[in-house]
């Protein structure tokens, strides 16, 4: 396949750091592009000499003029304490931030993906969610900034798709974890971990009967690959997730088993509006990119427990 050039947006964040690393391994030129808003700059520090890759700080509420071939639009902080911290921001993001990315995909012809999330689905009322469910979000509560502007920006990729023709590729990604999470995120396989590796408490919010599907990184940048590589007229949306279903309490249990940690369960209050279950249909991403996650949860936390211990030796 010839080289392309792709820009990464988010490339610095944890699902685009390892995007980053995936396409210059495939020996594509990336553009990474980040205002670092929720990252680590480590993520991405073992690439700046390679000379396929670039860094841009930028804003994308902001227009950005460069030629590239592909756009990935991951700009978003995506752990609610993150998007909660400046909820006008995450709606610029989410909002401008699509506009401006999908202008630059008109202009220069790229292929367009968009991160988007099963928060568009809410607090579901059907479960599994298939893509053909329309959710069921509260259009003001904390975390709409989120959830209403991802809506927003599917709602956007599609009027460029059907106005413009625009190629685009929407992904409505599940819970994903891996090396490179942020330590102090807040999200739940991240805080778990920490707390675990510090023989702190771990902290379960509500009763921990809440379900959620983990899906390991290296699954998931398969299925973002395999999904810009569909042909030109296939938009999406596709559920992007593993279809393993777990409790938040089974969680909590496995992360002190595999750790071998001291810490105690405790409980705190059930944040407003989390969603009670979640767990993608991956019938679509099984028909149209013949994929489906390999990684089982027990290996993909095998996988990311050493990275939290290198960052609680680092002093984090
Ligand atoms: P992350 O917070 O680690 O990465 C997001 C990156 O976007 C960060 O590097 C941040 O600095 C950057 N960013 C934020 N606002 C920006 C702006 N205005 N301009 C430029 N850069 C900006 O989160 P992640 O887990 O890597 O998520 C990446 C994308 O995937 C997000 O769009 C998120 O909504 C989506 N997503 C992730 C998950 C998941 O479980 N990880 C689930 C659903 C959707
Ligand atoms: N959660 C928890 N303890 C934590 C962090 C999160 O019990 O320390 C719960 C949270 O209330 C939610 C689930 O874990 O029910 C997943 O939370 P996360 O923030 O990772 O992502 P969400 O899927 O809610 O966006």
């Amino acid at each position: 396949m010839p080289a392309k050039r792709i820009l990464v947006s988010g490339g610095a964040g944890f699902l685009g750091s390892h995007l980053c690393e995936r396409l210059l391994s495939e020996g594509h030129d990336v553009l990474c592009v980040d205002n670092f808003f929720s990252c680590d700059k480590r993520n991405i520090l073992h690439l700046r000499d390679n000379p396929r890759f670039e860094l841009i700080r930028h804003d994308v509420t902001f227009p950005l003029y460069v030629e590239v071939d592909e756009i990935y639009n991951l700009a978003c902080p995506a752990s609610p304490i993150h998007y909660q911290h400046d909820s006008v921001q995450t709606i610029k993001t989410c909002v401008h931030g699509a506009i401006n990315m999908l202008g630059l995909a008109k202009r220069v012809g790229a292929t367009i993906f968009q991160a988007s999330t099963s928060e568009v689905y809410g607090d579901p009322e059907e479960h599994p969610q298939k893509e053909s469910y329309w959710g069921n979000v509260n259009p003001i509560g904390l975390r709409s900034c989120y959830d209403e502007g991802k809506r927003c920006a599917e709602a956007l990729f599609f009027a460029y798709h059907r106005q413009n023709g625009l190629p685009i590729k929407v992904g409505r990604i599940f819970n994903t974890y891996g090396p490179h999470m942020h330590p102090r995120d807040g999200r739940v396989v991240s805080n778990f971990i920490m707390q675990a590796l510090r023989n702190e408490p771990i902290t379960i919010y509500g009763d921990g009967t809440q379900t959620r599907s983990f899906c390991y990184v290296d699954d998931l940048i398969d299925c973002f690959l395999a999904m810009m590589g569909t042909e030109k007229d296939f938009a999406g949306p596709v559920n992007m997730g593993n279809p393993g279903e777990f409790t938040i309490g089974e969680l909590a249990a496995r992360v002190v088993d595999m750790t071998g940690s001291r810490s105690k369960i405790i409980h705190e209050p059930l944040p407003a509006d989390d969603p009670r279950q979640r767990r993608p249909d991956i019938a679509l991403a099984r028909e149209k990119l013949g994929w489906e996650p390999r990684i089982t949860l027990e290996e993909g936390l095998a996988r990311t427990i050493p990275w939290f211990e290198k960052m609680v030796a680092s002093g984090e």
